[in-house]
């Protein structure tokens, strides 16, 4: 679960302000949007991808000390979707291709 920026209580994932100190957690009051906040005394920018590979055109960049689109460039980004797929999918047509010939083997030797 996680934790509040200012108070460091446990909070709702889909929480839209913290209840406890009522500090905005989500933005434009909505629970799929998250507010990201900076650390004191940093910029959210400075570790942002968009400010790194320079696609940003946010009017707060390159001191933004919240912002809705910022995306950690030291996050570890889960595997492509490709990588999900079982290895039974992937190999459907030699599965399918592996049980006609056993099939055609069983015929014949009957
Ligand atoms: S998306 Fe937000 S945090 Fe990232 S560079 Fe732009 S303003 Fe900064
Ligand atoms: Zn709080």
């Amino acid at each position: 679960m996680p934790t509040c920026p200012r108070c460091d209580q446990t909070v709702a994932a889909d929480a839209v302000v913290c209840p406890h100190c009522r500090l905005e957690l989500k933005a434009y009051g909505h629970p799929g949007m998250t507010l990201y906040r900076a650390e004191q005394d940093t910029y959210l920018c400075d570790t942002c991808r968009y400010h790194l590979d320079d696609t940003c055109n946010f009017p707060q960049r390159p001191t933004a000390k919240t912002c809705t689109l910022y995306e950690d460039v030291n996050a570890v980004t889960p595997p492509p979707a490709v990588y999900r797929i079982p290895w039974w999918r992937r190999h459907l047509g030699w599965i399918a291709l592996g049980v006609v010939v056993a099939v055609s083997l069983a015929i014949a030797l009957l």
